[in-house]
């Protein structure tokens, strides 16, 4: 372990997520996650080094939680003065049109998070809880937010603009602003250094397929398409939402089929895609579905490669060459079959796999593709809470906050 820590901080509606993370060895120090905030009883996992503990034990809301999280830490390690935190890194789902990078956080900065809001009700609110206790119970640090949307910020407007009238896209906020931009822009970076290549030189596309499902258009190192929207439920078809569908169906549900705004709502973020469509969302139940004959998860798995490779032949077009494809997360790292569906029929385009070199789960980076195909296509394993402990570091130091100006006995908490 070397002397800086940064511990990731990821605040969903009722859990957190965190990881003491060594960003310049980049391991995971030690992790953990509290579940089921605000219910009967919330469990807590804690992991350090070979040590896990888990727990039952009510929790009434996230600073309960963290306080029982920094518990953990004292109990059964590492000690966090000890382990040289030098800095908190949120995790944030919107940073809407305001925040192109991460930044220090500030009452102005969880002011403007908590504004953003209304583009994101399920992940702002909890974000921003998230920072406030964490911020009360680590005083001493600094905090710093790095925002999912930040890396497509800089999206041209070709591809950030929806064609609707552009007075009330304006009012409202109604634009493209995309999702899972940390472990898009770290896996794009990770691909050019695996090549031993300049990310400034090189036309990627980036296939995140996990749970949550997005594409991605990188030219030179900067995002130019992205498949998720002004909310995470455009693109790919994911384990419950349904992607791209004709935005004629809502207006047909709610019209016609007596559905509310909260039951189309429900519909497509957690009753479509995979889940939707074969009564499971978890790929390893679909292929087990598909062994056992199942007419509805075979379907469902043609949908899913079908529109990975509308993504693919798409972003080759916008982006005008291909010299990277790259799966990561979950599906993309451990599913060969997804995978070859994605890029079957696609040598035409100048991407062909290695079926050895395809096979099996991929926990380190993996070129994937046959040595004549013109695209390399490779797995490169995601790590979005490294990302995020680097990019708070960088934020930390930048601000003159390093490790040699802080005091390392005032990283207690309070
Ligand atoms: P993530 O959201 O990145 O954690 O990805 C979770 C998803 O990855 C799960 O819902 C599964 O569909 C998929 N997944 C995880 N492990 C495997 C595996 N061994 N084979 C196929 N899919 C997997």
């Amino acid at each position: 372990m070397s002397t800086a820590t940064v511990l990731v901080v990821n605040s969903g509606s009722s859990s957190i997520k965190y990881q003491l993370v060594d960003p310049v060895v980049g391991t995971a120090v030690a992790s953990g996650i509290v579940e089921r905030i605000g219910e009967d009883s919330a469990t807590l996992k804690h992991t350090s080094g070979d040590t896990t503990v888990e727990r039952e034990q009510p929790i009434g809301d996230h600073g309960e939680g963290l306080r029982a999280v920094l518990g953990l830490f004292e109990e059964v390690g590492p000690d966090l003065t000890s382990a040289g935190v030098v800095a908190v890194g949120h995790r944030v789902v919107h940073g809407g049109s305001v925040f192109s990078t991460p930044v220090l956080v500030d009452d102005d900065v969880v002011a403007q998070i908590d504004a953003l809001s209304p583009l994101a009700p399920l992940h702002n609110p909890a974000n921003v809880t998230g920072i406030r206790v964490a911020r009360e119970l680590l005083p001493d640090v600094p905090h710093v937010v790095v925002f999912d949307t930040a890396f497509f910020h800089g999206l041209p407007p070709a591809s950030a603009t929806y064609a609707i009238d552009r007075d009330v896209a304006r009012e409202h906020g109604v634009r493209r602003y995309g999702f899972h931009g940390t472990s898009h822009h770290f896996v794009a970076h990770e691909a050019a250094r695996v090549l031993d290549r300049h990310v400034e030189d090189l036309a990627t596309i980036v296939l995140h397929l996990g749970n949550g499902a997005s594409a991605s258009a990188v030219l030179g190192g900067k995002a130019v398409d992205t498949s998720m929207g002004m909310t995470p439920l455009e693109g790919l078809v994911m384990g419950t939402r349904s992607g791209d569908l004709d935005p004629a169906v809502l207006i047909h549900l709610q019209r016609n089929a007596g559905m509310s705004v909260d039951d189309v709502d429900d519909l497509l973020n957690r009753r479509s895609g995979l889940k939707g469509l074969a009564g499971e969302n978890d790929l390893r139940a679909i292929h087990q579905l598909v062994a056992d004959g199942d007419e509805d998860a075979r379907v469902a798995l043609e949908v899913y490669a079908h529109r990975l490779k509308k993504y693919i032949g798409a972003y080759l077009a916008v982006l005008g060459r291909l010299d990277v494809l790259v799966f990561t997360a979950g599906v993309g790292e451990n599913d060969d079959e997804v995978r070859a569906a994605a890029c079957a029929g696609l040598e035409g385009l100048g991407i062909a796999l290695d079926p050895e070199r395809n096979a099996g789960r991929k926990k380190a980076p993996t070129i994937i593709s046959a040595d004549w195909s013109r695209t390399t296509v490779l797995v490169v394993p995601t790590n979005e809470e490294l990302a995020i402990a680097r990019q708070a570091l960088e934020v930390t130091e930048g601000a003159g906050l390093s490790r040699d100006d802080a005091d390392p006995a005032a990283v207690g908490h309070a």
